[in-house]
């Protein structure tokens, strides 16, 4: 039986450190390089072949990935752009950093991802170039059909950014029954990933651009340092060996190579950690079936294979139940710490500020009222998983 008194809390995400990683982030603390050395490039070549894309920019963080995206499209004043309300703001709040106006699409119920048919509605109903771009997210780890989005987007004139911060390892199948894997750069012009402690991949703070589009990848080198460019092959003039040129007005968004390193060793146990993730998920999905009710949140059912092998990445593993406070407040009571993903953006004063109201995406706050993340990381164990499920079952039938 389960001592609750004695157990260790449990969270809904966790990172997982092992004596590699510590040994790794020593041995750079013993090198020449804290910060700009030779970890930074190769984590980003081991990225950009994790994910199957050519071009890959380390970052400070997630959020600043997905401002230096929105740079490097030339969002500004005048640009527009989709986004989902189910998301961590940032996705949003990249748009605000270079003054663009964020507009949402409702969400589609069954995956909590942006309704594709809504987007394709907004952008019919204005004239070709109101729009500049989307940014998708692929939520909970559940990839967006970027190959569908891709067309929509074509027809339309606009730039993708692919939101991937809960999808490294996830991956959907295109047309040609090609499986097309999250931030690979084949749809979306950008794709950014975050390192954030409960993310797949732990850096503490830490985040990824990829592209396959090499004038893209160029602007991000430059807007990460402040749009500073020491190489002789793209400045104007040249003084000698101390040159250096400041040719856009960039920021200080490098990631230290002590990171950097931590993150190679995370990536290297990737695989890992997602097989471990499906099969957590499986174990979920299994005890939940037909449970009533709850209601485990759809995948999307372009991210299953014909043999039924799953795409979903399994950052978040989430239910809806209608007494969902009730179920968040009696897992605390039993030392499980699920978590809500995410109150609508939308929502929040300071999208409220800009115009937006509650009631404006329905299904979006239908969905909030109901949903529940609980624990999903690799070093749950059975025993602590049970124990969830027993606990979740539990308050469900009373
Ligand atoms: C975590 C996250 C981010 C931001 O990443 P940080 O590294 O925390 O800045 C952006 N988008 C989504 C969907 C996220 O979950």
């Amino acid at each position: 039986m389960h001592n609750e008194k004695h157990m260790r809390p449990i969270p809904y995400g966790r990172q997982n450190i092992t004596e590699s990683d510590i040994q790794a982030v020593v041995e750079t603390l013993q090198s020449d390089f804290l910060t700009q050395g030779p970890k930074v490039a190769e984590f980003e070549l081991a990225f950009a072949r994790y994910v199957g894309a050519r071009y890959a920019v380390a970052v400070s963080n997630g959020t600043a990935a997905l401002h230096l995206c929105a740079m490097a499209l030339g969002v500004n004043e005048n640009s527009r752009v989709i986004t989902t309300p189910i998301t961590f703001v940032a996705s949003a709040n990249c748009v605000r950093y270079c003054g663009g106006t964020v507009e949402f699409a409702d969400i589609d119920p069954a995956t909590a991802l942006i309704d594709i048919g809504q987007v394709r509605r907004m952008l019919e109903g204005k004239p070709k170039g109101y729009y500049s771009g989307i940014i998708p997210v692929d939520f909970a780890g559940n990839p967006v059909n970027l190959e569908v989005l891709r067309a929509l987007a074509d027809e339309h004139g606009l730039w993708i950014i692919e939101d991937a911060a809960h999808a490294p390892g996830g991956f959907f199948v295109d047309s040609q029954g090609e499986r097309q894997f999250c931030g690979n750069g084949r749809y979306a012009d950008m794709a950014i990933f975050s390192f954030h402690p409960v993310k797949h991949i732990a850096t503490s703070e830490g985040g990824m651009v990829t592209t396959n589009d090499e004038e893209l990848y160029r602007k991000l080198l430059l807007y990460r340092t402040h749009g500073i460019t020491r190489d002789p092959a793209f400045m104007e003039e040249n003084h000698g060996g101390w040159y250096m040129e400041m040719q856009a007005l960039g920021y200080n968004y490098r990631i230290p190579d002590m990171l950097c390193a931590l993150g190679i060793t995370q990536l290297a146990r990737a695989d890992e950690g997602m097989a471990r993730r499906r099969e957590i998920a499986k174990v979920y999905d299994e005890a939940f079936a037909g449970a009533a009710g709850i209601e485990v949140l759809g995948t999307n059912p372009s991210a299953i294979t014909e043999s039924g092998e799953t795409g979903h990445a399994y950052h978040l593993y989430v239910i809806q139940v209608a007494d969902r406070k009730g179920l968040y407040n009696f897992l605390r009571e039993h030392n499980i710490f699920a978590q809500v993903h995410y109150i609508p953006a939308h929502t929040m004063p300071y999208y409220r500020s800009l115009g937006y109201k509650k009631g404006d995406f329905p299904k979006a706050e239908r969905y909030y009222e109901a949903c529940l993340s609980l624990p999903m990381y690799p070093t749950l164990t059975n025993e602590e998983q049970q124990y969830v499920i027993e606990k979740v079952k539990g308050f469900c039938k009373a």
